[in-house]
């Protein structure tokens, strides 16, 4: 009770009112696929968590856009994300400590939660002359990867390179960058983007610390919750014709022919995510609405595949 009131006390410092905080509660219950009755209960896990899984967050072969679409999440702000739902241990991004003191940091979280904390991985591994494209410390992303992950309860996969290789892994990919999956041969939940949506890793730790376990995931490791349906499927481009809303903006059915992005190169009917459902930068917009075509950032591959970009398929 103490700890709930002083969350929404630190909620309403930083301006947030409780009616704000339950607008978001329901849009992540919605996301999740859950029914309304949940609500309160998401609420309770942000307000008065129970327990905090301890995190391990590494930044291997990345450019921190991951980290910084996570610095966007609003409610809850990511220090209430990071440091009250969550036990960060390490996170070389937002951690004071550095050089041996941060290695020194990580080989002590990995031996005290050996077997009980969550791995979150941001960046791919370079597996080529053993794996010497990229080192932290003098050890190499593959090493550290290896020592840590097996020893997570969980390893969550955080963005597209992290997941599938990413634009690390676009060819000739001198160094062999894979996703972590692929470089340590384990599973892995992934969470791709290129940077993926934060509600997405909110709504997998909500559904980890609700229910008790990881959300259900597709054939390529993905959370079904937020990968389930291509781009195309929820654009609202699609159904320009029949959406009422655009008609009257438009005018006429007619008037709205020719809005699909299709032709300039969306790649929206062969991408999974729910871009059109979540959007960015707490639900003002998304790529599609903002008038460029989809890339398919979240696909294996699609710096290879996906291109040239602004071509139609
Ligand atoms: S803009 Fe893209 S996602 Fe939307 S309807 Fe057209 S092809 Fe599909
Ligand atoms: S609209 Fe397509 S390219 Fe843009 S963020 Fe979503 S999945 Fe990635």
């Amino acid at each position: 009770m103490e700890n709930e009131k002083r969350f929404y006390e630190r909620l309403e410092s930083k301006g947030v009112t409780r009616r704000d905080f339950m607008k978001y509660c329901t849009f992540v219950t919605a996301t999740l696929g859950l029914s309304h009755s949940f609500v309160p209960k998401v609420a309770e896990v942000f307000a008065a968590p129970s327990t905090r899984p301890p995190v391990i967050w590494l930044n291997l072969g990345e450019c921190t856009g991951c980290s910084e679409s996570l610095l966007r999440t609003m409610y809850p702000y990511a220090d209430e994300l990071l440091l009250e739902i969550l036990s960060v241990e390490y996170h070389e991004t937002i951690m004071a400590a550095a050089g041996h003191q941060a290695e020194e940091q990580l080989e002590a979280a990995v031996k005290k939660h050996s077997g009980k904390f969550i791995c979150v991985v941001e960046g791919s591994i370079a597996t080529n002359y053993k794996g010497g494209y990229g080192k932290i410390g003098n050890r190499t992303f593959l090493e550290i990867a290896q020592k840590v992950c097996p020893q997570a309860a969980a390893t969550i996969c955080y963005g597209t390179c992290a997941s599938f290789g990413g634009v690390p892994a676009a060819k000739p990919n001198p160094g062999g960058y894979k996703g972590v999956g692929q470089a340590l041969n384990m599973k892995t939940l992934n969470i791709p983007g290129c940077p993926p949506n934060p509600v997405n890793l909110v709504g997998t730790i909500v559904n980890y610390l609700l229910l008790g376990k990881l959300p259900d995931l597709d054939n390529l490791g993905r959370p079904l919750f937020a990968y389930g349906k291509t781009i195309h499927d929820q654009c609202p481009r699609r159904s320009h014709f029949e959406n009422d809303e655009f008609v009257e903006e438009f005018g006429s059915k007619e008037a709205t022919m020719g809005y699909c992005l299709y032709k300039v190169g969306c790649r929206g009917p062969e991408t999974y995510n729910n871009c059109p459902i979540a959007k960015f930068n707490d639900g003002t917009s998304w790529p599609v609405e903002a008038g460029h075509p989809c890339i398919g950032c979240s696909q294996p591959n699609f710096w290879d595949e996906m291109t040239p970009f602004y071509q139609e398929m």
